[in-house]
């Protein structure tokens, strides 16, 4: 899609757990080349946003638009094929498995869903075709050296930055993150933010969740602000920054630090 274009539009997004509105009333668009930041307090819903956007938990009421169609109500893996890649917030990656065949696995959901679209069965062609793939990916994001390597063998900067691996490996259009910077030292925050830009750089729309200020203000072109679950306030970080009620929800530190 053409830089701009509409990409995702979450409208009137609720979710609820018993009688706790996690997720109320919260709308918001992503326009195809921008990375745009999700942050908000501890337990504002941000993670269960993420959960309703990407299919990966069903909505109360709302809807989601992606690529100009409703996806609502579809499974994470047919809005995956679609073109939506996520990491979570805690590292899914199979520790006993080499780097390639983790990003290979990323790469197989939507190889073998069209596969299985053209009613074939995944053969050997195809499985090297999956793992030239992998190590596309690999070499993209600079560990293709390591692609022998255990998974759990890299420490947890290496284990994010491939599980990002890992959704592109999908080839997605939008790439959705969930706190991808949590844990890092200072130097593989650098290694990551360099990542993130490089991806926009080549096209990749990328909405993330983050934690830190720092690292997300200087990264993202634009913020969406969540506090107990609602839309707080959206805009260009130095005004969201800026911004009182925002500065409040943060307990009048963190955000103007
Ligand atoms: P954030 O990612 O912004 O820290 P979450 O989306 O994880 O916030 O959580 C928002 C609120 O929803 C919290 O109060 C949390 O306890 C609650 N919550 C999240 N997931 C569930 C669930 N599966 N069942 C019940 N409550 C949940
Ligand atoms: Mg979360």
């Amino acid at each position: 899609p053409a830089r701009g274009t509409r990409l995702l539009a979450v409208r009137n997004a609720v979710k609820r757990f018993g009688g706790l509105v996690a997720v109320n009333d919260v709308s918001f668009e992503v326009a195809a080349g921008e990375i745009v930041g999700l942050i908000g307090p501890n337990g504002a819903g941000k993670s269960t946003m993420f959960n309703l956007l990407t299919g990966t938990a069903p909505m109360t009421s709302g809807s989601v638009e992606f690529l100009g169609e409703n996806v609502s109500g579809l499974q994470q893996r047919v809005i995956a094929n679609r073109g939506m890649a996520r990491t979570f917030q805690h590292v899914k990656l199979r520790p006993h498995m080499t780097l390639l065949d983790n990003v290979a696995l990323g790469a197989h959901g939507r190889t073998h869903a069209g596969l299985l679209a053209a009613g074939l069965r995944l053969d050997r062609r195809e499985e090297a075709q999956i793992l030239a793939e992998a190590w596309h990916q690999l070499e993209r994001i600079g560990l293709a050296d390591r692609a022998n390597e255990l998974a759990g063998s890299l420490p947890l900067g290496t284990q994010r930055i491939l599980e990002i691996a890992r959704a592109l490996a999908a080839d997605p259009v939008l790439l959705v993150l969930d706190e991808p910077a949590a844990g890092l030292r200072r130097k593989e925050k650098q290694e990551l933010g360099e990542l993130l830009r490089k991806l926009r750089a080549e096209g990749v729309t990328i909405l993330i969740v983050e934690h830190d200020m720092d690292f997300v203000m200087k990264l993202v072109d634009r913020l969406v602000v969540m506090n107990f679950g609602s839309k707080l306030t959206e805009g260009a970080p130095a005004a969201v920054r800026a911004n009182p009620d925002v500065q409040a929800a943060y307990l009048g530190g963190a955000v103007a630090a």
